[in-house]
């Protein structure tokens, strides 16, 4: 049984009021859970299906649905693999239905990983655009590029910058920026209740400075005209309206966005909702400002469509593509020691800056080979492959492909895209009918 601190509690009653006894209620009952759709990968309708349990629509985001089952087996579950959809507390997905990304947006993810939504922005972009998604912490950093390459994000950059660095590089960048901050984490007591020993009033202030500062950092990439959209999975008033109320009497140059998702509950502010257990969701708060001014677009992107690279071992690597492709998958390709990328259409400059990876690895070049990467095939549509092993549930190759073995396989001879149930999980290599298991090592189940 959680005992909640005093001074929490005192924080929670001033912040819900009369309703202030249905969150003690809830504080011992089972946390929510929940997935949001991956649209590079499946149809929300056509994935519900799908899937080996059920779910029910959340009322956060437009592909956000609960489950009814223990998260932990789900991570091995083929669709999962295929990065069809990410596991992500129905909560929290709430703020990028706040920043409304659309069609051709640049957006900036300053504070991504793990990357729950970095995938619903790159869902809603559908591959047109950029999403730049950054992580100050290394390791975590190449967490979400994993991430990333599993949900086949083609048209992204994922950095490790301190977001003051970052944001001054590239001022006025972006269409929209999302800073999901580190909290406090009150909304993960149910979850995690071990994080109930840590809390302390001075953590939570501490936050709230952290927070300012970056916040403050985000401002400067924003375009005018742009949306800035504030979150975290924390109640308190200081690290939510406290912080939106510091930031705007510090830039006048922003201004609060009137909201009306259909969830949440009122805040002090009219740009911003809360969500509690009582709500339907474990903890969040976001909250949307505006930079004041006409809606211009930075003009320092480099743009470039099909460029070619002069190197000779581009000769190799079309050769090998266009065996694997229907059509050569279209962009600006780089080459950058022994590796082929295939860069977004528009990028800016990234000399001088932390970037783990930009774009998509195509693949690596190895004496006179060239040699396609996982990412490569989890970026494409199915039907650009020209050979492809569609695998269903009731094939036991699933599985063994997953785990890494070789396996029977009816196309014809050369790398060949692995599918399940028309989703692409991965490749292999054809050779006399068995396929050569190509499936990264560490991905293996
Ligand atoms: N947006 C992520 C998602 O949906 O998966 C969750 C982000 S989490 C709430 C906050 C992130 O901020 C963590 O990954 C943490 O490592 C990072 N962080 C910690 N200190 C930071 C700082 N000073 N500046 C920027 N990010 C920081």
């Amino acid at each position: 049984m959680t005992i909640l601190p005093e001074a929490f509690v005192s924080e929670m009653k001033e912040i819900l009021k009369s309703d202030y006894p249905l969150y003690e209620e809830s504080i011992n009952k089972d946390a929510y859970r929940g997935i949001s759709v991956n649209r590079l990968k499946a149809e929300p309708q056509e994935l519900i299906h799908m899937l080996p349990f059920q779910v029910s629509k959340s009322p956060f985001y437009r592909d956000g649905y609960y489950i009814n089952t223990d998260e932990s087996g789900i991570g091995k579950l083929p669709l999962h693999h295929a990065g069809a959809f990410y596991v992500q507390e129905p909560s929290a997905s709430s703020a990028v239905s706040l920043l409304d990304v659309q069609e051709g947006d640049r957006v900036l993810d300053l504070c991504a990983a793990p990357g729950g939504k970095s995938a619903q922005i790159a869902s809603c972009l559908n591959r047109t655009g950029l999403l730049w998604s950054n992580e100050v912490v290394k390791n975590r950093a190449q967490i979400l590029l994993s991430n990333f390459e599993r949900m086949g994000i083609p048209n992204g950059v994922v950095s490790s910058c301190y977001p003051d660095v970052l944001c001054k590089r590239l001022e006025g960048a972006f269409d929209k920026v999302l800073v999901d901050a580190p909290c406090s984490g009150e909304g993960m007591f149910r979850k995690n209740p071990e994080a109930v020993g840590e809390w302390s009033r001075e953590h939570v202030l501490s936050c709230a400075e952290r927070q300012l500062s970056i916040l403050n950092s985000a401002a400067m990439a924003v375009r005018d005209g742009g949306i800035l959209v504030y979150s975290t999975c924390t109640f308190s008033y200081e690290e939510n309206e406290g912080v939106v109320s510091r930031f705007l009497s510090e830039h006048p140059e922003f201004e609060m966005c009137d909201i009306s998702e259909p969830f949440g509950r009122k805040t002090q502010l009219p740009c911003a909702v809360r969500i509690t257990p009582i709500e339907g969701g474990e903890g969040h708060f976001a909250a949307k400002l505006r930079r004041r001014g006409e809606a211009l677009r930075g003009s320092f992107f480099i743009s470039g469509k099909a460029q070619s690279v002069k190197d000779s071992r581009m000769t190799i690597a079309k050769k090998e593509l266009s065996d694997i492709f229907k059509d050569i998958p279209e962009g600006r390709y780089e080459i950058a020691g022994d590796k082929l990328y295939i860069m977004p259409e528009e990028i800016p400059e990234l000399g001088g800056l932390n970037v783990i990876r930009a774009g998509v690895l195509a693949g690596e070049f190895r004496k006179n080979r060239f040699e396609p990467a996982h990412s490569l095939f989890m970026s494409s549509p199915p039907d650009s492959f020209r050979r492809v092993l569609d695998l269903c549930d009731a094939d036991s190759r699933v599985y063994d492909f997953l785990h890494g073995m070789e396996t029977d396989c009816e196309t014809e001879n050369g790398y060949t895209a692995v599918l399940y149930s028309g989703i692409v999980m991965g490749f292999g290599k054809c050779s006399d009918h068995r396929l050569k298991n190509k499936y990264p090592k560490g991905l293996r189940i």
